[in-house]
């Protein structure tokens, strides 16, 4: 009886050991605490504005390009932002512009429509091969040589999402920021008259 006794409760610490472990390790992973802009990894810093909080799902840095003038961050990362509407996406793109130079064109918007979708644009920055492709579908070769010279194959891009299923989490907004320009940001730190970032052509 009291062998039985002894087995049960070894059997039980046991248990509550395993438990705390498990415990202790999906505290680490699934749940990360948002981060203030001052505890972003470096090349995010550079990158995000500084008004927000972020979680960051995935991060994972790019190396660098060694060409005269090149970006002095490259990442590929998935984070949440303390944002909850479209007005308040279109202010976070608008600081990211200014703050990177990066130009994104909309590669599409919206294509998954319904009552759980606030917001679902894909973006490509316009140094990229796509935007030449979109472009000449649509237009004749005159401009096209034009726009050809701006293409690098620039891979930047970025997939912004905001579901209603998230609204009521402190950092709804899901962003897929892939930043890797492979050409100098020449805009940099000019700030536009208007405040459209992105634009169909
Ligand atoms: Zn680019």
């Amino acid at each position: 009886m009291t062998s039985s006794n002894d087995n049960l409760s070894s059997k039980l610490e046991l248990q509550k050991r395993l438990q705390h472990r498990l415990k202790s390790r999906t505290d680490t992973t699934s749940r990360p605490t948002p981060r203030t802009y001052d505890q972003l990894p470096q090349y995010l810093r550079q990158v995000l504005p500084d008004n927000y909080t972020y979680i960051i799902k995935s991060y994972k840095e790019i190396e660098l390009e060694k060409f005269e003038g090149a970006p002095t961050a490259a990442f590929d990362s998935t984070f949440y932002v303390n944002i909850a509407s479209t007005e308040a996406i279109e202010e976070w793109r608008s600081a990211f512009h200014n703050k990177t130079g990066t130009v994104f064109r909309i590669t599409r918007a919206d294509k998954v429509k319904g009552i759980k979708v606030i917001y679902h644009k894909d973006f490509h920055c316009r140094h990229a091969d796509i935007a030449a492709i979109k472009y000449m579908q649509k237009t004749y070769a005159q401009k096209a040589g034009q726009r050809r010279s701006r293409n690098t194959n620039c891979q930047c891009l970025a997939k912004i999402r905001l579901e209603k299923s998230r609204l009521n989490l402190s950092h709804p907004c899901e962003i897929h920021l892939l930043y890797n320009h492979n050409h100098p940001l020449e805009t940099l730190n000019i700030t536009p008259q208007t405040p459209s970032i992105a634009s169909y052509e």
